[in-house]
């Protein structure tokens, strides 16, 4: 742990940083934040902690399906990250070791399955075709009909958001941080062409430094300094069953074929307390069909997978909307119209938690700057 004396009992040089939003992003910045000396961290969430899109996520962290090569290294280094941030945090964070599988049914899908996994092992991914018969090794209960073909990417995990943010934001606080919920950042006071308070519900907190984590309210935030971050509209429906028994044995993720052509992959993954989170479609799939039908449909689907699960209930969830910059990257780092404004906004923000948390913090505190940000600055908005 950092100094927490340092950070408990502010001096002169101690450095000012206000976070905005609690999500998965604003949690992980501000427990590696807090972890230095001489900087003071406070956290400003307009609702709870991992209100937003992260409390919507489906959560499997990976680099399958990111291109180009250097979005789907970003993903991995981050990806691989989560192993030394879950020793270093030593809590439960509800992450689930065991990889990905998928299969597909139909012989172009199955043909495009095999290319990827030729590219990917390229670059280095460890995943692997696999038969049907390790498919029912690994997963016994599952009902997977026409395999033509199956991958498995053995290092995809997925987390659970909620107790990742309680424990990250526990931490910091251990260390002197301060977190705000229910105040909302209204505005910001500038002087001289920079921010020196943040104005909220709750009056104004002076700040050296400002972080963005605000998801989807971050283009409208920073157009009040001044900077142009543009999003897309981006939602997504990932819906909750009641508890079952436990019926997924090892891996983390599933991804099922589309019954036919009318519909899209299915894919799945087991909380600890036995329930299930299911959507549809790819990661970044639109979806608003928030309805209890749209829930039962996906269980019943589930179900011809895995029968196991006949007795599990669906609970519909409301649309949760993807954090989603314009052309899909992730836009990291301060701005130029505003120098002590910091971007953190991007999609995969439960891959990229760990990465973004920490590298962010020595581009903010040591003033290096990346060179694994080069390609997601603001100011490639204009
Ligand atoms: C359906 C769905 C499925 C997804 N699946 C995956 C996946 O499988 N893998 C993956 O890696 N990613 C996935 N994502 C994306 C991932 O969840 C997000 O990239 C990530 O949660 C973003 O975290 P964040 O902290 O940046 O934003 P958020 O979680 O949205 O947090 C922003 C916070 O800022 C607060 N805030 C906003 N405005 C203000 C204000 N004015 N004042 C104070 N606070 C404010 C909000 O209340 C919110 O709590 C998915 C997202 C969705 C919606």
């Amino acid at each position: 742990m950092a100094d927490k004396n340092s950070s408990l009992s502010p001096t002169p040089e101690t450095k000012k940083i206000v976070i905005v939003g609690a999500g998965i992003i604003g949690a992980s910045l501000g427990y590696y934040l807090s972890r230095r000396s001489d900087i003071a961290v406070t956290l400003l969430e307009r609702d709870t902690p991992n209100a937003g899109a992260s409390g919507h996520s489906f959560a499997w962290a990976n680099a399958f399906g990111k291109d180009p090569r250097e979005y789907h290294t970003l993903n991995r280094r981050s990806l691989d990250m989560w192993y030394r941030l879950a020793h270093q945090l030593d809590a439960d964070i509800g992450i689930h070791y065991g990889g990905e599988m998928r299969w597909e049914s139909n012989p172009q899908r199955a043909a495009q399955l095999r290319q990827r996994i030729q590219q990917i092992q390229k670059w280095g991914y460890p995943c692997r075709l696999i038969t049907p018969d390790e498919m029912l090794v690994l997963e016994p209960d599952l009902q997977p009909g026409t395999v033509l073909a199956a991958s498995l990417s053995e290092a995809d995990i997925h987390i659970e958001t909620d107790p990742f943010i309680d424990v990250c934001l526990r931490q910091a606080c251990e260390a002197g941080a301060v977190v705000h919920s229910q105040t909302e950042v209204t505005g910001f006071v500038i002087r001289n062409g920079s921010v020196t308070a943040v104005k909220t519900s709750d009056g104004e907190f002076p700040c050296d430094v400002v972080v963005l984590a605000s998801g989807v309210q971050t283009t409208e935030l920073a157009s009040l300094a001044e900077a142009h971050i543009p999003q897309q509209r981006s939602p997504g429906i990932v819906i909750k069953t009641t508890p079952c028994a436990e019926i997924l044995h090892n891996v983390a993720v599933i991804h099922a074929p589309p019954k036919d052509g009318n519909h899209q992959h299915l894919h799945l993954r087991q909380l600890a307390d036995g329930s299930l989170r299911i959507g549809q479609g790819t990661q970044e799939g639109i979806n608003r069909d928030d309805s209890q039908g749209h829930a039962d449909a996906l269980l019943t689907r589930a179900k011809t997978y895995l029968p196991a699960i006949a007795d599990a209930k669906a609970i519909p969830t409301p649309v949760g909307y993807r954090p989603m910059p314009l052309d899909g990257f992730p836009v990291l780092g301060f701005t130029k119209a505003m120098p002590n404004l910091y971007i953190a906004l991007m999609h995969s923000g439960v891959t990229l938690a760990p990465l973004v948390g920490e590298m962010a913090t020595l581009e903010i505190v040591d003033g290096v700057r990346l060179d694994w940000f080069a390609p997601y600055r603001p100011e490639r908005f204009g």
